[in-house]
């Protein structure tokens, strides 16, 4: 059964969030693990290790990233929508933000090899990236089908110095690859380091990942409050493995109605094209609880019992598992998750680019796209938009560049 007494804050000593979480790994790793634990406790309480982390944010990646009121898209919604900013970032989405911060571990625990998986290519971009700043080795490891799906990542992650391995096993694609990234750290963990891209994994991963990203909510919480003077009513964020929606959710978990600031917290799902039947592949709202890659988690199966990727257009929101803690907030109603499928992500991608002039990732136009279904904000059918109407903030994780081949074939073929 579902702890709902959980903390909002932390997961316990074991890395759990209520039953969600912790460790399901060979002893090499737990022992890793642990080292990975301590040198995370050290460094977040170190005073030089978060002067270099904020120094970054603000030069490298360009933060803090800008609130913004998209007028024009509200009024389609009608709501009062707030982006935050994420596809400003260097690398165009909020995922540099985290491999900053591991790379800046990786660095104090006097690591010399970084290895990463990646589906769609943005985290090895990211991870990449960062190697060519601290001058580490970089392996990618990513399905061979994802290769030539995502060349242009390729090209820009082999440019930046990084090696691409190409994963022939399974079905050639993001689980694959995670299963040899973890064989590599195995065979190599005196040397190496593994940057986890999304808020999952095995203890502590979702921890750390969770604490980089959560400087997206605390600069929103800030100039939200700045702006208007109050909390947002929503706070909305696309769902892959769930890492941009806690970085920005975080700030706002203990804002429930026990209190007199109420928000309210939607994370939005890929529900791929959408089944008749008007279920969706997504997996917080279709998926029951599994293991896989060292963590107990929300998963999706297929009738055989066996784990699999949901499908979406958006190759950043396919991943097989969602992260433990989401899976917590889930059963304790913290957070409400829905899905949208990919048509709907497509008309939001469109209406973003020509209401507002900002091309939007399509993990991203997942969020945009629950905004526009009118589930929320039904009663304001007429769509006015008044100083009345409710406030969102929604993490705009990405920019959408890489997303355009894809999203003309599918606009052509309509
Ligand atoms: C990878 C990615 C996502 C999904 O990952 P989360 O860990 O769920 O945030 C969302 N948006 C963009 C732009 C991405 O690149």
């Amino acid at each position: 059964m579902p702890t709902k007494k959980a903390s909002l804050a932390m997961p316990d000593t074991r890395g759990r969030f209520g039953d969600y979480g912790g460790r399901f790994v060979p002893e090499t790793v737990n022992v890793a693990l642990d080292e990975l634990t301590q040198a995370f406790k050290l460094a977040k309480s170190d005073k030089e290790f978060k002067r270099r982390f904020a120094n970054l944010l603000r030069d490298y990646v360009g933060r803090e990233s800008p609130l913004y009121f998209a007028e024009r898209f509200s009024a389609q919604v009608g709501a009062q929508v707030y982006l935050k900013r994420e596809d400003l970032n260097h690398t165009g989405a909020h995922k540099i933000n985290n491999c900053l911060g591991q790379a800046l571990l990786a660095v104090r625990m006097g690591k010399k090899r970084i290895i990463a998986e990646t589906g769609a290519g943005q985290h090895g971009l990211a991870t990449a990236t960062v190697c060519a700043l601290f001058g580490l080795e970089c392996v990618i490891y990513m399905g061979a089908k994802d290769v030539k799906r995502q060349a242009p990542n390729v090209r820009k992650i082999k440019f930046l110095g990084a090696k691409v391995i190409p994963v022939t096993s399974g079905a050639e694609t993001l689980k694959d690859a995670t299963n040899e990234a973890m064989r590599d750290w195995v065979t190599n963990i005196e040397t190496t380091f593994y940057i986890i891209g999304s808020a999952v994994g095995p203890h502590p991963y979702p921890m750390i990942v969770r604490e980089f990203q959560s400087v997206i909510g605390k600069e929103a919480r800030r100039q939200m409050l700045k702006r208007l003077g109050k909390l947002p009513d929503y706070v909305v964020a696309c769902v892959g493995g769930g890492s941009n929606a806690i970085g920005i959710m975080s700030a706002f978990l203990k804002d429930t109605a026990l209190k007199d600031t109420s928000v309210k917290l939607i994370g939005v799902e890929a529900g791929g094209h959408g089944l008749a039947s008007g279920k969706h592949s997504a997996t917080l709202t279709k998926g029951k609880p599994g293991v896989l890659h060292g963590s107990y988690s929300y998963l999706l199966f297929d009738n055989e019992g066996q784990v699999i990727l949901p499908h979406s257009i958006s190759a950043g929101l396919d991943y097989p598992g969602v992260g433990p803690e989401h899976s917590f907030l889930h059963d304790a109603g913290r957070v409400q998750y829905r899905s949208v499928t990919d048509k709907q992500a497509l008309k939001a991608f469109k209406t973003l680019s020509i209401t507002e002039g900002i091309i939007p990732a399509l993990e991203s136009s997942h969020a945009l796209a629950y905004l526009m279904t009118g589930e929320e904000f039904k009663s304001k059918s007429t769509k006015m938009l008044s100083a009345k109407s409710p406030v969102v903030l929604l993490c705009l994780s990405g920019r959408g560049d890489k997303d355009m081949d894809i999203v003309q074939s599918k606009l052509e073929i309509e």
